[in-house]
């Protein structure tokens, strides 16, 4: 059928067509991140050209990725083990690596045990989709700005649900209030909200929790390696870990590596492994990518070099930004992000930011964030130099000007 096109074709032509029409047609930056490097990566355009950018806007916050201990422990790991895990976790796929990363973050969370997942994604999606399919009657109640992660473990269990307003704990409470004594109740949410940057009131959520008998569900993902004195995540930080009765993570962002996981009490995470179809029908993940995970999580448990630089970085950047007059979400985490608010202008700035200003931001848009509120989501890492920061606040003051071009695109 070359040259023409069959209705199944056209079909999903015409659906990229209408995501084009609406602005959030997604294109792809293809990277090539160098060791030693880091923030700087290769960027190969479209047209064949490659040129050296700066990275604003990746999770790898400490630039474990290309830490010595982190690489030499997956290459250890894949010498001497080989490149894959040779099956499911149930069926020949259980290696020394997976069992010395669960305990690791079982250690790092203070709980009984921990179970690695294929990701982060994975990890909410299978733990939550079990968590409501196992308890009788189970309502969950979920933050409105929950990751699509949780949205899908939620769905999955199939258990009454019931959204929350983002973060607000007298919502909360109406909502638990009007429930049975006896119902079974999970209360999901994360700690560090990555589109908003903002936080979540832990200790007050895990006191409605005790009031009204709930179980807590927390999502660390994008504060493991970075909050507390272990990079425990920001219920280390505020002493709550032991209130909160299932913690998640990934070694995806702040490790540098690939992977997620839970950590409890044994009874339950022992449930999950036995019935969660994410975790069970799914070749494990390779040792070389646990081993770096290990490598990463020990090395941050008792390295706080990593976590100064970044938070250093990070007030530095907030307050050039500032002085600046850009408006950005003045939250408490690590994240800054800067609201365009419209998807065509939004990417507008991050191609600028590309092409003159070799800055490498991706635009975020719809459904990532909720359309109309389009956005810069900026992040400093460990790794950037006061030249990076400052070069950065003046492309965006330069950017944000009155006078500046990208006006007649708004
Ligand atoms: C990225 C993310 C996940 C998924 O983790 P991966 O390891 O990338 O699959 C889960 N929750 C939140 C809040 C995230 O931002």
């Amino acid at each position: 059928m070359i040259g023409s096109m069959t209705d199944y074709e056209r079909h999903f032509a015409e659906c990229i067509s209408g995501i084009k029409a609406e602005g959030r047609y997604r294109t792809f930056a293809t990277l090539e991140r160098i060791v030693g490097r880091f923030p700087r990566a290769l960027h190969h355009a479209p047209d064949g050209s490659v040129k050296e950018v700066t990275i604003w806007c990746g999770n790898d916050y400490l630039g474990m990725g290309q830490n010595s201990k982190v690489i030499e422990a997956g290459i250890d790991a894949m010498q001497r083990t080989g490149a894959g895990a040779g099956g499911t976790r149930n069926i020949s796929g259980t290696t020394r690596a997976h069992v010395e990363l669960e305990d690791s973050v079982a250690d790092l969370h203070g709980k009984e045990t921990g179970l690695v997942f294929s990701s982060g994604y994975v990890a909410n999606e299978g733990a939550l989709s079990t968590l409501g399919k196992l308890l009788p009657d189970c309502v969950i109640l979920s933050d409105s700005m929950n990751h699509a992660s949780m949205i899908a473990g939620i769905r999955g269990g199939a258990c009454a649900k019931m959204i929350y307003r983002h973060n607000d704990l007298e919502h909360l409470e109406s909502l638990l209030k009007s429930l049975p004594v006896s119902q079974p109740k999970i209360i999901a949410f994360e700690s560090v909200y990555s589109m908003d940057g903002d936080i979540a009131p832990i200790k007050e959520i895990c006191d409605l929790a005790e009031k009204y008998g709930a179980f807590t569900y927390l999502d660390e993902v994008h504060a493991v390696g970075l909050y507390g004195p272990r990079g425990g995540g920001v219920a280390e930080e505020r002493g709550l870990m032991d209130r909160i009765d299932m913690i998640e993570g990934t070694f995806g962002k702040a490790y540098g590596c690939m992977g997620g996981f839970i950590t409890g009490r044994r009874a339950v995470i022992d449930a999950i492994r036995s019935v969660a179809p994410g975790f069970i029908f799914t070749t494990s993940l390779p040792p070389a990518v646990l081993a770096s995970a290990c490598a990463a999580v020990e090395h941050l448990k008792i390295s706080g070099i990593e976590r100064g630089a970044l938070w250093r970085n990070v007030r530095e950047f907030k307050a050039k930004l500032t002085v600046a007059g850009i408006p950005f979400l003045s939250g408490e985490s690590h994240i800054v992000p800067v609201v365009v608010g419209e998807p065509n202008c939004c990417r507008e700035v991050t191609n600028i930011l590309m092409t003159e200003y070799n800055l490498y931001v991706q635009p975020i848009n719809y459904p990532t964030v909720p359309r109309g509120t389009e956005r810069l989501r900026l992040t400093a890492t460990a790794a950037h130099s006061q030249e990076d920061i400052a070069g950065m606040a003046t492309a965006l003051e330069e950017l944000w000007s009155p006078h500046h071009a990208l006006r007649a695109v708004a």
